[in-house]
């Protein structure tokens, strides 16, 4: 199969429950995607996201480009060789990671950014090495590395940029978006190894309705294959991002999947998500909460016939160094089906794991968490298709 399309199955109130097709198999939706920032998910391996039912991972197109660097994915046969998974991956194009090193500073205190109307010159984090990305390079470096689904390279603009600063990023990014996708059609649509690669584009414009709806309307106008919905507001207030989202999804054509970025720090947060119409969600939250201690424990239940994500912890998630669990033989959440809690690991030995740094801590509570949320995803598709 040599294609991308997106088959709405089931909807209840704003929630949607898809399928999307991919040229390495099918994603049901609503979904999480576990990140593997540099091509590894932390701690885990291809066969442990598999167990956990993973069904579409992301990677880092920024992160990948610098290291292992294009030519060895090219070697490879792209990054599903690599990493030994033949499964579907997402990349973003490296810009959200170009941006933030707009805040960054070299020893000689200069920025390690330009930014020109062509593109974005920038100094490695790594060596101090310079590159320069157009919308087009971005893209290149996409089908080299060769996901499923690529994402246009759009300006990142910060939110406390005055409106006529994110009314220029957005210019840009819509002329940008023009251009990647000129590029894409006379790539054939294809990535480096001749597989179809899907291009999803960005609507920005911070907490700005307006311009939320114009960059909305521009990428629409240029048809791409699904729509993301980008910016930092994400994740630091969730009840005014998902107001934004839910306001903008009902002008999202129904075969065009929605995608929230960087959404999946707390269940809640994916569970508010899904309810404003959105379809695909990731975050580096659950994994890297895992590792710093913090473990999910809740369900979904319904409340006056709706989803709602309960928990006894704040977030949603227990702290495992704490004392009182040194001696909890009890699961780190009873009702999980995850390899941990089933496998009869407990509480009181995973504090013992993470109090003394063992590496088996960081898969097993990895596996936790990764899990929950995808059982979580689960739980809301059968709901939506009920
Ligand atoms: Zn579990």
């Amino acid at each position: 199969m040599n294609s991308f399309h997106f088959k709405l199955e089931g909807q209840k109130g704003c929630m949607r429950a898809g399928r999307m097709m991919t040229p390495h198999g099918e994603v049901k939706t609503p979904i999480f995607m576990p990140v593997g920032t540099l091509g590894s998910v932390k701690a885990l391996d291809a066969q442990d996201l598999q167990q956990l039912k993973a069904q579409i991972i992301l990677a880092n197109a920024y992160h990948l480009y610098l290291r292992p660097g294009l030519n060895q994915l090219k070697k490879a046969g792209g990054v599903h060789n690599f990493i030994n998974w033949q499964k579907p991956i997402l990349t973003d194009s490296g810009g959200f990671q170009v941006f933030s090193l707009a805040h960054m500073k070299n020893s000689q205190q200069q920025s390690l950014v330009q930014i020109s109307q062509d593109g974005v010159a920038f100094r490695s984090h790594l060596d101090g090495s310079t590159h320069f990305f157009t919308p087009e390079k971005a893209l290149e470096n996409q089908r080299v590395i060769g996901a499923d689904i690529a994402m246009i390279f759009d300006q990142c603009a910060s939110d406390q940029s005055s409106i006529a600063e994110m009314e220029a990023a957005l210019a840009r990014t819509y002329d940008w978006a023009k251009k990647a996708k000129i590029y894409w059609e006379e790539q054939g649509r294809t990535n480096a190894y001749g597989r179809y690669q899907a291009l999803f584009g960005i609507v920005q414009g911070g907490t700005d309705l307006k311009l939320r709806h114009l960059a909305l309307k521009q990428m629409l106008d240029l048809d791409f294959d699904g729509i993301a919905f980008g910016g930092e507001t994400i994740g630091y207030n969730m009840v005014e991002t998902v107001n934004l989202m839910k306001s903008l999804s009902k002008f999202i054509p129904d075969d065009k999947p929605r995608y929230g970025m960087g959404i999946g720090r707390d269940p809640a947060n994916v569970v508010a998500a899904v309810k404003a119409g959105y379809d695909m969600f990731d975050c580096v939250g659950p994994s890297r909460l895992a590792r710093n201690g913090s473990l999910f424990v809740g369900r979904l239940v319904l409340k006056k016939g709706e989803p709602i994500f309960e928990s006894e912890f704040k977030h949603g998630r227990l702290s495992i160094g704490k004392q009182i669990y040194a001696n909890d033989q009890r699961p780190i959440d009873p009702h999980c089906h995850c390899h941990t809690c089933q496998a009869g690991y407990s509480r009181s030995y995973l504090h013992h794991l993470y109090k003394t740094k063992e590496l088996t801590y960081y898969r097993l509570a990895s596996i936790h968490n990764l899990r929950f949320m995808l059982n979580l995803m689960e739980q809301l598709r059968k709901f939506i298709l009920d």
